[in-house]
């Protein structure tokens, strides 16, 4: 069959302006609506680039008349017709193409759509499933198209800016072998091999690593990374990362090449301008100061010690935490009149505390000449002014504590500092604020497992410092790793590398590798760096989870065209999905359980 034939558009719905009156143009797209006013029809038409009013008017052809009778909403359609000036009282000031409307001479019908499962607007209001069911549709909505747009500016500028100071885009293998990262690999069958597999590269960090030792001291890839972990809050099991590692470089090196970008990029694609340098806290001052490790920098709240008060204090709380050798400490919800310290409030606050760990928080409100007032104040007869001055607190405020050991006291009192500042308001939503978090601790210890274990991942450098009591004292040991902190989400990772053989060999038997196991595992990086690897580092930027922040949004999702739903489907083409016996059997798997049919 011959392919239909149809008026290719001349302009987009996004085009056309006062001064096209009179042209005589074609355009393709949707229908978005389509209102008849006494034999007139209005539609709207729609594409990628705006959405143009088009006008069947009464002394348009019956066929015409007919077609657009026939109209439905997303029908795909050719129209033809000439640009003329909207009546003045007609102008539409919020649409690009408002003072113009094309008078239709003849429409086409390109292809037909079935009732709509939801309208396609501005933002869909359908449940997440729906949407991701027809995100074809989904696509479409304008917010969606926007954010998809904003990705690929994105993206398209990091590549810019990096090719233009000698970097390399290299691909790396997406079928590779099994090396544990820190989460679960997703595993390929080889049917050539039976028995053997591939794995999905939870980074490409290892071949980033060995392309320094080939040579290419400026490498990055804006690369797909799989983790095979459980659905959980906001993950997806793919995601996109711009991956990057450099040769002959320190710490310092890293940022500024980071920081250059962002400010290059944020630039470009949100208008936006960024200071020269981003703002740096230690891990240790991050999470005394603000509870966490990936703290919003946009607002202040401090979390502040008052362990050496304290002391002083018999309040049980305080004194059990003290004599475990645990942390107090404190925060100042400001007096403010849109947010009452309600008993009923300070409950929430307390939920939320007790997420991480905390058994209660204490609470006192500060009233009038310095006294302090419910809560617990009988306890704190005689150290107000202590207190007060300590946190800087002022008539009307609350003052929060929360006694436990330190990192549950740092994060239960961070959690309520973040309530606290969203329900104060006070966070400006159109600010970005980069913050780097440095010097992390190198492991933690795993109790589950009981054992040591990377903090980040076992390729990063402990700071020389502690190189010689790794192994007496690991908890101790920081690390060359960095965070990048945007707006409150952790959303880059990365560290100055290992790159002596004796020196990795002793990270993994901290970590709880044998050197056989070692060996059998990482031992073409082993290898590797017996030829003469350069001094290295890099990191990891989450390109995601950038984008949704800068398209103010809270999932991903939100900016990811194909994403699977929370339960790990991808409820547009079902998969996970089950396989042919033909295909099990090529690739030598038998499932163990058998399958239900469907
Ligand atoms: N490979 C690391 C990650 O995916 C990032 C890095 O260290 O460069 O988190």
């Amino acid at each position: 069959m011959a392919a239909m034939e149809y008026k290719q558009r001349t302009v987009t719905c996004g085009a056309l302006r006062q001064e096209d009156e009179g042209k005589y143009v074609v355009l393709n797209g949707w229908v978005h609506r389509n209102r008849n006013h006494g034999g007139i029809h209005f539609i709207n038409l729609r594409d990628r680039y705006g959405i143009t009013q088009i006008v069947v008017g009464e002394h348009a052809r019956d066929e015409v008349r007919q077609i657009a009778e026939e109209l439905r909403l997303e029908y795909c359609i050719a129209v033809e017709g000439i640009v003329r000036k909207r009546p003045d009282s007609m102008i539409n000031p919020n649409m690009d193409t408002g003072s113009i409307e094309v008078d239709v001479q003849s429409l086409q019908i390109l292809s037909r759509c079935e009732p709509l499962p939801f309208m396609i607007d501005e933002e869909s209001d359908a449940k997440e499933d729906l949407r991701l069911r027809y995100r074809y549709l989904d696509l479409r909505s304008t917010g969606m198209q926007n954010r998809i747009r904003l990705r690929h500016e994105f993206v398209k500028a990091i590549r810019e800016h990096l090719s233009a100071r000698d970097f390399y885009e290299i691909e790396t293998p997406t079928l590779i072998k099994s090396t544990p990262e820190g989460a679960r690999d997703f595993l390929v069958p080889s049917r050539l091999y039976a028995g053997k597999f591939y794995a999905l590269p939870q980074s490409p960090q290892l071949l980033k690593q060995i392309l320094m030792v080939g040579g290419f001291d400026k490498y990055f890839q804006i690369a797909r990374c799989y983790r095979d972990e459980d659905a959980r809050g906001d993950r997806q099991l793919e995601f996109t990362q711009l991956d990057l590692e450099m040769s002959f470089v320190t710490r310092e090196d890293v940022l500024k090449t980071i920081e250059d970008l962002f400010v290059e990029v944020f630039a470009k694609v949100m208008n936006y301008s960024l200071p020269t340098s981003f703002r740096r806290l230690s891990w240790s001052d991050a999470m005394n100061t603000y509870g966490v490790d990936k703290p919003d920098v946009r607002y202040d709240l401090p979390l502040v010690d008052i362990g050496d008060i304290a002391e002083l204090i018999q309040f049980g709380a305080f004194q059990t935490a003290l004599a475990e050798k645990g942390s107090i400490k404190a925060i100042c919800a400001p007096a403010t009149d849109n947010l009452a310290y309600s008993r009923k409030y300070i409950g929430e606050l307390e939920e939320a505390a007790k997420v991480y760990g905390a058994k209660g928080l204490a609470f006192v409100k500060v009233g009038k000449g310095g006294v302090l007032e419910s809560g617990i104040a009988k306890f704190l007869v005689g150290h107000e002014t202590a207190i007060i001055e300590r946190m800087k607190a002022s008539e009307g405020d609350m003052i929060l504590f929360i006694a436990a050991p330190w990192k549950k006291c740092c994060n239960s009192l961070g959690a309520v500092r973040t309530k606290l500042a969203r329900d104060l308001n006070i966070i400006d939503k159109n600010r970005f604020e980069f913050c780097w978090i440095i010097d992390f601790p190198l492991f933690e210890f795993n109790e589950e497992a009981g054992h040591w274990e990377a903090a980040h991942h076992m390729f990063s450098m402990p700071q020389a410092q502690y190189i010689p009591t790794l192994e007496s004292d690991p908890g101790s040991v920081k690390g060359d790793l960095y965070d990048l902190v945007l707006n409150g989400y952790e959303v880059a990772s990365g560290s100055i590398r290992i790159h002596d053989v004796e020196l990795q060999k002793r990270i993994f038997r901290i970590c709880n590798f044998t050197d056989e196991e070692a060996e059998s595992r990482f031992g073409f990086l082993l290898n590797a760096f017996r030829y003469g690897p350069p001094p290295h580092g890099g990191i990891a930027p989450g390109i995601d989870r950038m984008v949704m922040i800068m398209a103010q949004q809270t999932s991903i999702k939100e900016v990811i065209a194909f994403p699977k739903n929370t339960a790990a489907v991808s409820p547009m083409d079902d998969s996970p999905s089950y396989v042919d016996d033909k295909q099990l059997d090529e690739l030598h798997l038998l499932i163990k359980q058998p399958v239900k049919s469907e």
